[in-house]
């Protein structure tokens, strides 16, 4: 590793007892995000859109947990309140064993480091006035942690480590590609040595060819510096290679979750076999039976059906999926679904 490459977190670093191995760097507990929403142009009268309707998961050090549904079903949300971008409506958020949801801006600091983010689109999350090595050694200048002509090595060994030339350190996003702006954010995200990163859509606004490269770049840190992820994506493909384990999500719930072997091979939940479906295989004559074609779109988180959300597209809904919301539960090895049937 680099003299100025990010090093492990501490708690990781200096081995720790086995007890806090086996804790989860990330808990989440009934996690809800509602947006008031006025009833008309006129009205007084405001209504709650839950965007992310009481979800829980855990993300071991270390584990890619991989978030996937259609757009609009909240995960991004889910994310940006996870690292209270947002601020979330209610529900517990664990960190590193630390209760975070009720903290002030300023305790919040020191766990911003540590919970990073990368965006869909680099370009717009990048400043245009700033240039790459400004950006990128922010997290320098905002921790204190170096300055002047060490500040600059540590940002080119972070270009280097991401596959960028340091020679274009001065250049603008502007003046890179998709991919390498994405670089960029990857490695302005590993300035800050953190424990875990919210990758939200980090690949979808790029060409195939490179999402194959930015996954494995992200791969490879997670190896050398054993970060967590939280990888959000709408298309199964994409999180399959890097998840370990995967949370399917619907209008705002969490439908299933399980390791991602069981997720490919056994899934339970009928919203889960329509994504599978729709995902190619290297081949086809061996393939799946048949195409799953779910009816209409994802129904307005606005004025969500009663019951199990899916029903108004499930092809196995019954009278009581109308009425009864159905509650993730653990059927064995850990697999959860929420569904009355399966
Ligand atoms: Fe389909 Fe009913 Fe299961 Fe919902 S609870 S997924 S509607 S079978």
């Amino acid at each position: 590793m680099s003299q100025h490459a990010p090093q492990e977190p501490q708690s990781q670093a200096s081995g720790g007892t086995a007890e806090e191995s086996a804790r989860p760097l990330l808990e989440v507990t009934d996690l809800v995000k509602s947006f008031p929403l006025q009833k008309g142009l006129f009205s007084r009268r405001e209504t709650l859109v839950k965007a992310v309707d009481g979800i829980s998961l855990y993300i071991q050090p270390g584990e890619t947990l991989g978030l996937v549904g259609e757009s609009g079903c909240g995960k991004s949300t889910a994310g940006k309140s996870i690292l209270r971008l947002i601020e979330p409506t209610s529900g517990s958020i664990r960190f590193e064993g630390s209760e975070i949801t009720g903290l002030s801006r300023t305790e919040m600091r020191r766990y911003r480091q540590r919970m990073q983010i990368i965006f869909q689109d680099p370009y717009s999350s990048l400043n245009p006035r700033m240039t790459a090595e400004a950006i990128v050694g922010e997290p320098f200048v905002i921790n204190g942690t170096s300055r002047g002509r060490e500040r600059q090595q540590r940002v080119a060994s972070l270009f280097e480590r991401v596959g960028l030339r340091p020679d274009t350190m001065g250049k603008y996003p502007h003046e890179f590609s998709g991919g390498q702006r994405q670089r960029i954010g990857i490695a302005r995200a590993l300035a800050s040595m953190p424990g875990l990163i919210i990758c939200d859509e980090p690949v979808s606004a790029l060409d195939v060819s490179i999402q194959a490269q930015v996954i494995n770049l992200l791969m490879d840190l997670q190896a050398e510096y054993r970060m967590s992820y939280l990888f959000i994506a709408h298309d199964l493909a994409v999180v399959e290679h890097i998840s370990d384990r995967i949370a399917v999500m619907y209008l705002g719930r969490i439908v299933e979750l399980t390791d991602k072997r069981t997720l490919f091979t056994n899934p339970l939940h009928p919203y889960t076999e329509a994504l599978l479906s729709a995902v190619p295989i290297p081949d086809p004559a061996a393939g799946r039976e048949r195409r799953i074609i779910l009816r209409g779109d994802v129904p307005s988180p606005i004025d969500p059906p009663p019951g199990c959300h899916f029903s108004t597209r499930c092809p196995e809904a019954t009278g009581v999926c109308r009425v009864e919301t159905p509650v993730l539960t653990e059927r064995f090895g850990g697999h959860q679904v929420a569904c009355h049937l399966r």
